[in-house]
């Protein structure tokens, strides 16, 4: 019997399962949470209508410049300060997640960003992991069972990295599951906190790295052979590695040790790093056999969740059910959890799922 090939519409997309590697906390809070809590600490935002500030966010993130998009962030981290802000936007993400037909999910965020309402470090992880759990909760009650697992970002313009990652190690059995380093990657070298990366090769904590975003191939060179990363963040410039299809010896190693690519296509047409969604690399890159993972990066600040990365792809790159499904199965695959687990969430919840819309 021929399968016939379907063209799937956004309630398909919605409900098939999915994984995502690469998403921010303080990126993706709901836009009415954020003016709420702005009121309640007296913030001042560029508007106090949730569907006025959701499109700010994309006009003014999209200006084609890693460093401006990052400066929108102020208004999120601003109600961030506090426990019951880390609590709520922690619970809130895990029910965004599983309403975007989320089944694993891997959040981070830098608890550096959020101590100046007083908190400790420790204090900021464990809010968050409590509003995560809270959030898994009421997910399972819901129906929509989704795991979501931690991962700590270092800031690489500042000077922390190695006491966030001495957090990672001090949570590990408590939902965090790997390290990240996140900020200006152009002019701030991942090589530069090596001492925070040997660290956590030594307690044996997988990471990731912001890479190949704003800077090219020296940046993955770093983050992959120097740093020994397991995965990058974003990466969409080893391309500048590949002449014809034919890979480098940078490009061959990614995509030979399997090293996942962590790609965010919207929010790359956002800072400039694509041009098009039809023209982004992650489709040249799944086809070449690399593997790729697809992301949202950050929910409010691009205006976009899964699924509408999902259907942007169907839509204007050609992607089909089988493209999402592989793409899905490598986020499983390369996610930060234990070898069985990662096989019981492909077995039980993402096959499943793709062997429905048949
Ligand atoms: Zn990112």
């Amino acid at each position: 019997m021929t399968v016939p090939r379907i063209t799937p519409d956004t309630d398909t997309l919605r409900r098939l399962p999915k994984a995502v590697l690469h998403d921010h906390l303080d990126g993706g809070l709901r836009p009415a949470t954020l003016v709420e809590l702005a009121d309640t600490i007296g913030h001042t935002l560029p508007t106090t209508d949730p569907d006025e500030l959701a499109a700010w966010y994309v006009e003014a993130a999209g200006s084609g410049d890693l460093v401006r998009y990052i400066a929108t962030f102020e208004h999120t981290l601003a109600v961030m300060q506090t426990r019951e802000g880390l609590l709520r936007t922690a619970e809130e993400y895990v029910l965004d997640l599983a309403a975007d037909g989320v089944v694993y999910g891997e959040v981070r965020y830098a608890p550096e960003l959020m101590t100046k309402g007083g908190l400790t470090l420790s204090e900021v992880v464990e809010a968050v992991q409590e509003g995560l759990a809270a959030g898994m909760a009421g997910a399972a009650a819901a129906g929509t069972p989704v795991r979501v697992g931690t991962l700590l970002c270092g800031m690489r313009m500042f000077d922390r990295t190695r006491e966030v990652a001495d957090m990672v190690v001090a949570f590990r059995d408590a939902g965090v599951v790997g390290f990240d380093i996140a900020g200006a990657e152009d002019g701030f070298p991942a090589a530069d906190h090596l001492d925070a990366f040997e660290h956590l090769r030594r307690e044996s904590v997988p990471f990731t790295i912001h890479a190949g975003e704003a800077h090219g191939l020296p940046s993955i060179h770093q983050a992959v052979q120097l740093c020994g990363a397991q995965r990058i963040g974003h990466g969409v410039r080893i391309t500048e590695d590949i002449v014809d299809g034919e890979l480098g010896r940078l490009a061959g190693w990614v995509r030979d040790r399997r090293i996942a690519l962590e790609m965010c296509p919207t929010s790359n047409l956002q800072t400039g790093a694509a041009g098009s969604i039809a023209t982004h690399p992650v489709t040249a890159l799944k086809d070449l056999g690399f593997r790729v993972t697809l992301n949202t990066d950050n929910r409010l600040v691009s205006g976009t969740t899964m699924t509408r990365e999902m259907s942007l792809l169907v839509e204007q790159a050609g992607w089909t059910v089988e493209d999402l499904r592989a793409v899905t199965v490598n986020a499983v695959k390369s996610a930060f959890l234990p070898f069985d687990e990662r096989n019981a969430l492909l077995r039980d919840m993402v096959l499943p799922g793709y062997d429905s819309v048949r």
